[in-house]
């Protein structure tokens, strides 16, 4: 008899050296191949003609059209550039609503009407492709018979080479549309935001700097994942299908000792990480930092910040590369938000700050009091849009796997709040009690703001639980998914700063109409912003219960599961945010918003599917050897006359009795809740269902699998337990 489990922990033990590098003396200096596998300035210079090269930096500075022709000869030079360093394919990249990224390849090879053979790679190709859209979700903006869908390069994100193996593919990063232009991606409505906020905020810019003729919204992300055993992962069904772990007994060691943060990192990992860094290298992302999280076999990777969309294509490229790299070195990424119960789960924190073509962030305070005016002026309208609009932040980081994190009290609560620490709620809140706005009132907030500390330097004072703090000169975004696409948030970020900065525009505009001074004129109204948006600051812990009363006290919304912050999108509200900014048409808000419901159902159909097979399948037959055992082991003494040396026996069969009904019982409401689940009227009651009754369900039947695990025999136990899989051999 063979377990799969003890197959894996044979695999491992008898498995030669993990893959390390082969040290080929010093490392080469990372600037020697940075970008080498991206089309970016450099390959341009090189491969194009200098009237295509300046009509493409056009295309990607202000969007404008490129001619057949142009585009004929990018494609070419793009063809050469990538045929000379191996490619033979080349692919359409893009990201649609399932949140992975999808590709379809073409050979450059291709004949001719008269038969010959030759390559190449037309402005046709490389500006639009029609892969058959109809296995993507489109939330029914597509009926079958309609089912094209298109997907048009983005000039402004940069071509890239993706090896795989021996293969290399030149990827071109594109939007995807319908027939009809609609969304169906996350990049179209991230592309919007970020010129809608570009629009809105060159004319408060203006009132600083008249020079200010771009701002570009900037994002680092911050991805956390968790790396395992590939035989271990292969031995866990419910790894391989989910993600996560749907059973599993904590192990008596787990994260108690904090001892795994910012410790060493296991030599087999770190060679993991020098691949991956590596190869992310070649492919220009600009990853910088690594180390290891708090729970065990968790980690982080981080880069240098970029401009948005970058950003997101380079995230997105990122967890695709990191799943390829484990592969060569038997391991597995885990980018689950939650694989592990009992431990902390994955985050991905999104810093978010704007910037301008004059080379200023707009959220870092400076020393000269004119700057701070400007600082203050793009600090207090992020907050005053993140009060208006949190529900619709809440629900762009909506989906199954984050709500095993939020208000867990490991990650931020699913109440949306601000911090912005000591300094600057004293600054805040002096500007706010000034009396009257005559002009001492405004001169001493033009002096406090001078006044202000070093932010940048000074950043101790940080608040670990909050799910969106300032860090000195950007806003981090701590309640996104590891798993998620950047994209959904950010463009929600970009667009409710773009609304509040055409809301704050015409406010000013008001007073200066009626004679008041700019300075003067700003102030009062960021003055009344204070006011009105204090509900939304919180520096407290945001982990606590108080916190959930107080935040129900202030009026902020308390969304604790997917479904429940996914009705948002089917608001007045959002419809408005959306529509009025032209990020999304209500058609494409709509689609969204089913796409977003049927990711949730059947990533929730499918875990309780694999759990009811996992139970039944795999955890009943071992607890049933061990009941045997045991009941034959009592029937042995009894018939010797020993039956006072049963009762730890006894005892021990009962409670497997005990649990082995549990189960039963949960095992058959749940089926009959999926039953219920499958025949409710739309995806939106069958979310509820699944939420409501199927989870809390799946939790009882776990913890009588997990009570188990602590009895059966440690032979018969079939699944790889987490003592084993959270250790990296
Ligand atoms: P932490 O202490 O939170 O790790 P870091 O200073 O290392 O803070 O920054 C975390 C991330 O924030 C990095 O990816 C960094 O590049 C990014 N970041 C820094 N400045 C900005 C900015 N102006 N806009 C966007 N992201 C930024
Ligand atoms: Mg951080």
């Amino acid at each position: 008899m063979s377990l799969s489990r003890f197959n894996a922990l044979q695999a491992i033990e008898n498995r030669p050296d993990p893959i390390y590098f082969e040290d080929e003396g010093a490392a080469p200096a990372i600037a020697s191949y940075f970008g080498e596998n991206v089309f970016g300035e450099e390959a341009m210079k090189k491969y194009l003609s200098e009237s295509a090269y300046i009509s493409v930096k056009a295309s990607i500075q202000s969007g404008q059209k490129l001619s057949k022709e142009v585009a004929d000869v990018i494609a070419n030079g793009m063809r050469e550039w990538a045929q000379e360093k191996g490619c033979t394919h080349f692919a359409h990249w893009f990201q649609p609503l399932t949140g992975k990224t999808a590709e379809k390849h073409d050979s450059f090879f291709t004949m001719t009407h008269d038969g010959r053979v030759i390559e190449e790679f037309t402005g046709g190709a490389l500006v639009q492709q029609e892969p058959d859209g109809s296995s993507f979700p489109s939330g029914g903006m597509r009926s079958t018979f309609e089912a094209r869908g298109y997907t048009v390069w983005d000039p402004s994100s940069p071509a890239f080479i993706m090896e795989s193996g021996d293969g290399k593919t030149l990827c071109v990063p594109t939007i995807f549309v319908t027939y009809s232009g609609e969304a169906q991606d996350y990049k179209l409505p991230l592309l919007r935001s970020q010129s809608f906020l570009d629009k809105a905020a060159i004319p408060v810019c203006q009132y600083f700097d008249k020079d200010v003729n771009k701002v570009t919204a900037t994002l680092g992300w911050e991805q956390e994942y968790f790396l395992v055993d590939e035989a271990l992962f292969n031995a866990r069904p419910d790894l391989t299908m989910t993600g996560r772990t749907l059973v599993g007994r904590p192990a008596a060691k787990n994260q108690q000792l904090e001892d795994h943060y910012f410790g060493s990192i296991p030599e087999r990992v770190y060679a993991y990480m020098r691949d991956l860094e590596t190869e992310c290298h070649k492919l220009g992302i600009p990853v910088r930092t690594r180390h290891n999280e708090v729970a065990p076999a968790q980690y982080e990777v981080a880069p240098i910040f970029e401009e948005i969309n970058v950003a997101v294509d380079h995230n997105q490229l990122l967890m695709d590369v990191m799943e390829r790299v484990s592969r060569r070195h038997k391991l597995r990424v885990l980018l689950h938000e939650k694989p592990f119960a009992g431990i902390n789960g994955s985050g991905k924190h999104n810093n978010w700050s704007m910037g301008t073509n004059t080379g200023t962030n707009l959220l870092s305070p400076g020393k000269d009091p004119a700057k701070n005016l400007r600082f203050l002026t793009f600090f207090v309208n992020t907050i005053m849009s993140v009060y208006k609009y949190a529900d619709i932040l809440r629900s762009s980081i909506a989906h199954a796997g984050n709500d095993h994190r939020l208000g867990a009290n490991e990650a931020p609560p699913a109440i949306i709040s601000v911090f912005i620490g000591d300094a600057l709620s004293k600054l805040l809140n002096q500007i706010a009690n000034g009396k009257k706005t005559d002009d001492a009132a405004v001169k001493r907030a033009i002096d406090l703001i001078s006044k202000l500390p070093n932010l940048e330097l000074d950043n101790t004072d940080r608040n670990r639980t909050s799910p969106f703090a300032f860090t000195g000169n950007k806003f981090e975004i701590r309640a996104v998914g590891s798993s998620q696409n950047c994209a959904g948030p950010m463009t929600v970020m970009n667009t409710m700063m773009g609304l509040q900065l055409i809301d704050f525009k015409n406010d000013v505009e008001k007073h200066l109409a009626k004679g008041l001074e700019q300075e003067e004129a700003i102030l009062m109204v960021l003055k009344n912003y204070i006011r009105k948006s204090r509900a939304i600051i919180f520096e407290g812990n945001n982990y606590s219960d108080e916190w959930k009363a107080e935040a129900k006290e202030r009026g902020l919304n308390n969304f604790a599961n997917t479904p429940e912050a996914l009705d948002v999108l089917d608001t007045k509200l959002a419809a408005e945010f959306f529509g009025r900014s032209g990020v999304m048409n209500t058609k494409e808000l709509d689609a969204f918003y089913n796409v977003q419901l049927h990711n949730y159902v059947t990533k929730l159909n499918i875990e309780a599917s694999a759990l009811a097979e996992l139970v039944t399948s795999q955890v009943i037959p071992a607890v049933l050897r061990q009941q045997t055992e045991l009941a034959q082991n009592i029937a042995a003494l009894n018939a010797i006359g020993l039956e006072k040396s049963t009762t730890l026996q006894k005892e021990t069969l009962k409670e497997i009795i005990t649990q082995l009904e549990a189960i039963q019982e949960s095992l058959a409401s749940l089926n009959k809740q999926l039953d219920k689940a499958h025949h409710t009227e739309n995806v939106r009651d069958e979310a509820e269902v699944l939420c409501k009754k199927v989870k809390p369900q799946m939790e009882t039947l776990r913890d009588a699998v997990d009570a188990l695990e602590g009895i059966v025999d440690d032979q018969y136990w079939p699944l790889v337990k987490y003592r084993e899989i959270l250790r990296v051999h």
